[in-house]
């Protein structure tokens, strides 16, 4: 975490639409820190890959407003109406693709939907088969194999049975880093 993001990086976003989100408000609230974004949890995140960090640290923080039993804690870039991304288009992954999920189950990494977000029902299997498509090619295939060891404890915590698998992840072949290209 920390380096500058790649300038000619794309970075796939679903379009969720805000009203949807406004009634539902699930996100960017956690009961459970370990469904919290990835990079907003703690451990060494040294080899974080870039397109799971976000344009600033994120923290979790109490939420004044919930019952303190079980506490809720939001993330740091939630806006201040509770609603909205205060770091919009330079959110983690995690955050981008949701419903979509990076999760590791049964030896792989897999893309798999929520069907707890509203959003899910919304569109049609193939919309989602697209975005995932979209994240295998424009960022997926950039990870490292520092990345991978990284971010799959979070991903092996991240898998739910009722998450409905859309597509398996290839194992990428982006050099280590510090290793000459070709
Ligand atoms: S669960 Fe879906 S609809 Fe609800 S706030 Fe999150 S992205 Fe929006
Ligand atoms: S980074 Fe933005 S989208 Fe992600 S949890 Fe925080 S406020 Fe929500």
């Amino acid at each position: 975490m920390g380096s500058e993001r790649s300038p000619s990086l794309c970075r796939p976003t679903l379009p969720v639409p805000r009203d949807l989100c406004d009634q539902c408000r699930m996100c960017c609230r956690f009961t459970d820190p370990d469904r919290s974004p990835w990079v907003s949890r703690t451990g060494d995140l040294t080899d974080f890959p870039e397109s799971f960090s976000a344009a600033r640290p994120l923290r979790l923080l109490p939420l004044p407003e919930a019952p303190a039993d079980p506490p809720v804690w939001r993330c740091s870039a939630l806006g201040s109406d509770g609603l909205g991304c205060d770091i919009w288009g330079e959110h983690p992954a995690d955050c981008r693709l949701y419903p979509l999920l990076v999760v590791f189950r049964e030896g792989s990494f897999r893309m798999v939907l929520d069907p707890d977000c509203p959003f899910s029902s919304r569109e049609s299997p193939s919309f989602f088969r697209r975005h995932a498509d979209g994240f295998l090619s424009e960022e997926w295939v950039r990870m490292t194999p520092e990345g991978l060891r990284a971010i799959r404890p979070f991903a092996e915590r991240e898998d739910r049975p009722h998450f409905q698998e859309v597509l398996v992840l290839p194992h990428p072949v982006a050099p280590r880093r510090g290793s000459a290209l070709p």
